[in-house]
């Protein structure tokens, strides 16, 4: 193999095994069913057989069990194809867009990411230890790319922004702007600053829009206000975006 690519080779497969550990969490974290000091083998969440190794491949088995149980055949959630996959390609290009210090805070910041919207997609919820994995992986970042320690104030200013905006909102209407969702534009901001968190901010209420609007169409329904849908996920996915993004948007503002 050649030198050039040992690099990226490595980042997606410790994807591959981050992202099959997340899936673990995703599932195990809402359940308050989880303890870092009492590994457990991993069961089928439908029969509770005790999975081995080679249902445990990540990508692979799910390809190759067609998405079911080899034990009851019931289906698998493809959510945990999704994951391994969306952890290994993001490792892959973080390991390709940035040196590799960088790349490793991007990718604990994408983890922290991945974590956060899958558990709020089905829980309406966003867990804590998401927001401090995000937190440490953004610090990191920002030391390496020499904002630390200004970008501290301007997180601590978008977090102020956001709760007020967050106590007005809930005046009007109750949930319509989750406190995980202060939270996480807070620690996103340790990363990308003021600038960073109003395309974040853009980009994550475009593509909500969108796929509000269009799950809607296709559902023959009208926008109802009622609908609940949570923001944390399209904000993790603009805030990922950014983070791609932040040299041209730096060099944009003369930053
Ligand atoms: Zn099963």
């Amino acid at each position: 193999m050649r030198d050039s690519l040992i690099i990226p080779a490595g980042f997606f497969l410790l994807g591959l095994v981050i992202g099959s550990f997340l899936n673990m969490l995703i599932f195990r974290l809402p359940r308050s069913d989880y303890s870092p000091l009492k590994p457990r083998r991993s069961v089928c969440p439908v029969c509770n057989h005790e999975l081995s190794w080679k249902d445990n491949i990540p990508l692979l088995s799910f390809v190759f069990l067609m998405g079911k149980c080899r034990y009851c055949k019931k289906a698998i959630s493809p959510r945990y194809f999704i994951v391994e996959l969306l952890t290994s390609a993001s490792f892959l290009a973080n390991s390709v867009l940035f040196r590799p210090s960088l790349a490793a805070m991007a990718s604990l910041i994408v983890s922290g990411l991945i974590l956060v919207s899958f558990i709020d997609l089905e829980h309406l919820l966003i867990p804590d230890s998401g927001i401090v994995v995000i937190g440490i992986g953004a610090l990191g970042w920002s030391i390496l790319t020499d904002s630390f320690p200004r970008v501290l104030l301007e997180a601590a200013l978008v977090f102020g922004v956001m709760l007020v905006f967050f106590l007005v909102a809930n005046r009007f209407r109750s949930d319509s702007f989750g406190f995980g969702d202060v939270e996480l534009l807070g620690v996103l901001a340790v990363a990308t600053g003021v600038i960073g968190t109003l395309f974040t901010v853009m980009i994550g209420s475009i593509v909500a829009l969108g796929v509000y609007v269009t799950a809607m169409k296709l559902q023959g329904k009208k926008v109802s206000r009622e609908t609940r849908i949570p923001f944390g996920p399209f904000l993790a996915l603009a805030g990922y975006i950014t983070l791609l993004l932040l040299p041209a948007i730096r060099s944009l503002y003369g930053l």
